[in-house]
């Protein structure tokens, strides 16, 4: 079963080694039945290439050119990813990835997935050097953006453990009943969750975002899941999807969705056998 469609797509108006037409194409090559394109959107902070404002006009233009393209062989949507403190209303695309990649600091705000010293000072400086109080006070965080955004999707849900999976004690009592009262924001919100590979093809990260206890609670509230490659480069689109579907199967989903191949309705739901 493959899952032939990737809603996760950044582009060169972010920060792509790829272009949107080069996406297309590799899309094209993996028989996708449809593609979403995701550019940072912009950011009250710096750090991570986002959209100017020129940018995001120049994103709609080549988004539309390439609908008129290649519209009758695959079906494009126009999305673009959110992060919790970006300063656009987003209100002109076709759906919001929700996401949250900085918490406040000293500093103003500091990345929790940038380089190694960095995120390790935010543990020191701000959280008395432990990472579960980072993984606390960022959850915390991603249920606030969920509830203020009510974006269609989460995005890559626990992006922390990027750098810190083997010091944020996942297992505890205290981190699960975080992960489950943010779990139950987010099915307030009406999002889906992300199963997300970005981290495994870039970060060498051993399964996708959400870890798997958590993806398996997500499934016991009955909650929704979408794959994404969080893709930067055109020949990663569909990277460890195949990981994914397996993935999804052992936390006990049945079904996923993905951006829908035809008319109507935004997402469709796909069986997983
Ligand atoms: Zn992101
Ligand atoms: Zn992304």
């Amino acid at each position: 079963m493959k899952i032939l469609s990737n809603c996760h797509t950044h582009t060169q108006f972010c920060d792509a080694h790829s272009t949107m037409e080069d996406m297309v194409l590799s899309a094209l090559e993996h028989s996708f039945i449809s593609l979403g394109f995701s550019p940072h959107c912009r950011l009250c902070f710096g750090g991570l290439a986002s959209m100017s404002v020129p940018g995001e006009q120049e994103y709609l233009r080549e988004f539309r050119r390439l609908k008129a393209c290649y519209g009758d062989r695959i079906k494009l949507y126009c999305g673009v990813e959110k992060d919790m403190y970006s300063a656009s209303d987003c209100s002109g695309f076709e759906y919001v990835i929700g996401t949250l990649h900085v918490l406040p600091s000293a500093a103003g705000l500091s990345q929790v997935e940038g380089k190694v010293p960095l995120v390790e000072r935010l543990v020191q400086e701000e959280f008395g050097g432990s990472a579960d109080a980072l993984a606390h006070a960022y959850l915390r965080g991603l249920g606030a953006m969920a509830l203020a955004v009510r974006p269609q999707i989460v995005g890559h849900f626990d992006v922390f453990l990027k750098r810190l999976r083997v010091k944020v004690d996942t297992e505890s009592a205290a981190y699960r009943k975080t992960v489950t009262e943010t779990l139950e924001i987010i099915r307030s919100a009406g999002s889906m969750l992300e199963v997300n590979t970005g981290g495994m093809v870039r970060a060498g990260q051993p399964y996708p975002y959400p870890e798997p206890w958590t993806l398996k609670r997500w499934r016991e509230m009955g909650g929704q899941v979408i794959v994404g490659s969080d893709c930067h480069q055109a020949d990663q689109i569909a990277a460890y999807f195949d990981e994914a579907v397996d993935y999804m199967q052992a936390a006990g989903f049945s079904a996923y969705y993905r951006l829908s191949g035809g008319e109507g309705a935004l997402f469709e739901e796909v069986p997983l056998r």
